[in-house]
């Protein structure tokens, strides 16, 4: 067996020993009341996590990866009418985007540079630009935490302007659902979409989206497998449309519990917090400093810039030595920069010992500030 590794990188996360051993359970026919008791206490555990209505709001859960839940999201809720305005400023984003258009759906992009902050005026000024030359936006698509730079968009401006327009909001919350704030009302949510092996800590195998049961039944539905209502409908009738990833589920399960046990959403987010500040703090009196004001980050990943005497790959390697993962840049900015997560089973003496391990390549000198 390999040593273990504590993952520093945005998912899948490192596990807790309660959770791990949640996988060890007896084995499950998805057509037996057992896994319909598993599914109906994680469905009604991922509404506890916001105190949303279950008369309101379907939560759907997949067997699949993030990605699944953002495209069952995007190619299903949006009309054969619709036209989506897709917001980037990340890779995640982009993906959103490029679902667009795999799906043939009519829609177009407001581009920013990874990192970049989200220009509301403009988003604002393309939603009240209808006229024949430019079609009426339906749906508004845009990232909660753009994991490719640790930036937190603001979702709740952005929404609040949608919701007055009565236009739909689909969110990608993958790397921000049960660590940041979500007004799911407030800010006019059409649909979230998440996973299980981020925010949340359990494995990978298992995603979900949270939906207004009123966006389900006008959906229009562009695939077989990530048909989304359909999906609801079999789970809201204690059913399953397909074999799901029943040991997905129990992780997922068992991570729920512990992130309830542990003070649900508040909690997980103090934590990540603090643990977000002690990285930064660390890394800064070392002349380490961060990619994003830290007001503009998430608590959930900090990107930070690569000092002109570490590259990447050594940096990334002592650290491993030394059993941690980080993470690279992603496209252009892997040269520039890297990128530490603090989700999952990470503690306060762990974040030291990455310290540690960190100074090592500064010959534990401290720039002074
Ligand atoms: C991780 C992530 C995804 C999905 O990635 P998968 O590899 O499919 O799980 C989507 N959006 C954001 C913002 C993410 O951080």
């Amino acid at each position: 067996m390999t040593a273990p590794m504590l993952l520093l990188n945005p998912g899948p996360v490192t596990l807790s020993e309660r959770v791990r051993r949640s996988l060890l359970q007896t084995d499950l026919c998805h057509r037996e009341d057992e896994f319909f008791d598993l599914q109906d206490e994680i469905r009604a555990r991922l509404l506890d996590v916001y105190a949303l209505d279950a008369a309101r709001w379907a939560p759907v859960l997949l067997t699949g990866s993030g990605t699944a839940a953002v495209e069952a999201m995007v190619s299903s809720l949006p009309n054969a009418d619709a036209r989506l305005l897709v917001i980037e400023n990340g890779v995640y984003g982009e993906r959103m985007s490029a679902i667009a258009a795999r799906h043939g759906i009519a829609h177009e992009t407001l581009h920013n540079t990874w990192g970049a902050p989200i220009d509301i005026d403009a988003v604002i000024a393309r939603l009240d630009a209808a006229t024949s030359a430019m079609p009426a936006i339906t749906h508004v698509c845009i990232v909660h935490h753009e994991t490719t730079t640790g930036r937190l968009n603001p979702v709740g401006a952005v929404g609040a302007a949608c919701k007055a327009r009565g236009i739909g909001v689909l969110l990608d919350a993958v790397s921000s659902f049960g660590a940041e704030t979500i007004d799911f009302a407030g800010w006019g949510i059409t649909a979230a979409a998440a996973t299980a092996n981020k925010c949340l800590h359990g494995v990978p195998g298992a995603c979900f989206v949270i939906a207004a049961r009123d966006a389900l039944a006008q959906a229009a539905p562009r695939t077989l497998y990530l048909d989304l209502p359909a999906w609801a409908r079999a789970q809201d009738a204690r059913g399953t449309p397909f074999t799901p990833s029943v040991h997905a589920y129990y992780g997922l399960l068992e991570a729920l519990r512990e992130f309830d046990d542990e003070g649900g959403l508040a909690a997980r987010h103090a934590r990540y917090a603090a643990l977000a500040e002690q990285a930064r703090a660390g890394l800064a009196a070392m002349g380490i400093d961060g990619l994003l004001d830290v007001r503009d980050a998430s608590v959930v990943l900090r990107a930070y810039r690569l000092p002109a005497d570490i590259d990447y790959p050594l940096l990334h390697d002592t650290l491993k030595r030394h059993g941690f993962v980080i993470y690279a840049g992603q496209g252009a900015l892997s040269k520039a920069m890297f990128r530490i997560s603090t989700m999952g089973a990470i503690t306060a003496p762990d974040i030291d010992r990455l310290l540690d391990a960190v100074r090592t390549l500064r010959g534990g000198e401290r720039t002074p500030a």
